[in-house]
């Protein structure tokens, strides 16, 4: 409960990022960040890889942030933040920040250029990782909770829509990501010291057909010369939703739909 009056203040009071950016109707991407900073309890410094996020938020000589804020390269946001986290240890050493105040160090990255697979994130013993997704807010939240609290770094990759990129009215974008969730394409859950868990279980998954066919970009694949394309994809999708649920705890507890 406590975690959701940090937000509700968060976001009614001076919003970590606030409106007047120039991303794209129903992009995803505001609902991640404003989920995320808004949950977090203490003092922020956000890394952003080149991105839609750094570009449209930060139109010279205006930005949408409140919070300290860095541009880095695709590929160097993760060695700027630990850097940041170096800088927070010396100020502290020096008495120049508080001793008690914690600060927290969030990298916004996407595009594929900063990160590869959660895999991996897992097989180097990240001590929280886990799949998320924008409109699951609640679970986002829950997981962004857990991600700051733990002792080092933490990964969460959070699915958004481009209806620009992905070929879909904006005003569908909530449907398109559900899709991606309900078809099992995207299984929402996390990994807590090396231990899977699932955090939302479709109660009957849909066809793979439900998450292509929303989206522009996946409309050949449609096409009837393509359907043995689709069975392949949905024989992959099975697979991995299958090797997950053996991985995970075996009575999962179901988020709550946002
Ligand atoms: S191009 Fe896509 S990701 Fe970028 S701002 Fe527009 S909708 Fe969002």
């Amino acid at each position: 409960m406590s975690r959701l009056k940090t937000l509700v203040r968060n976001q009614s009071g001076v919003q970590p990022l606030r409106g007047g950016h120039s991303l794209c109707q129903g992009c995803g991407i505001p609902m991640v960040v404003r989920t995320v900073l808004s949950t977090i309890d203490r003092p922020t410094v956000v890394v952003n890889a080149t991105g839609c996020l750094e570009v449209a938020t930060t139109r010279y000589p205006t930005t949408a942030w409140n919070v300290p804020w860095l541009h880095v390269a695709f590929e160097n946001a993760a060695a700027v933040a630990s850097g940041v986290e170096s800088a927070q240890r010396a100020l502290r050493r020096r008495h120049a920040l508080p001793g008690d105040e914690d600060v927290a160090v969030v990298v916004f990255a996407g595009d594929g250029g900063t990160y590869d697979l959660t895999a991996i994130a897992i097989a180097h013993h990240a001590p929280y990782v886990a799949q998320a997704v924008a409109v699951h807010w609640h679970d986002l939240s829950r997981k962004v909770e857990l991600a700051v609290g733990v002792d080092g770094p933490a990964f969460i990759n959070v699915l958004t829509d481009c209806p620009l990129g992905w070929g879909h009215e904006p005003r569908i974008s909530a449907r398109v990501l559900n899709a991606a969730v309900d078809t099992c394409f995207w299984p929402l859950y996390e990994v807590v010291d090396g231990t899977y868990g699932l955090s939302y279980r479709p109660e009957q998954p849909e066809p793979i057909e439900s998450w292509l066919g929303l989206q522009a970009r996946f409309a050949h694949l449609l096409a009837d010369e393509n359907r043995q394309l689709v069975a392949e994809i949905q024989r992959q999708v099975d697979a991995d939703w299958d090797e997950l649920l053996a991985r995970c705890a075996p009575e999962p507890s179901p988020s709550p739909r946002n």
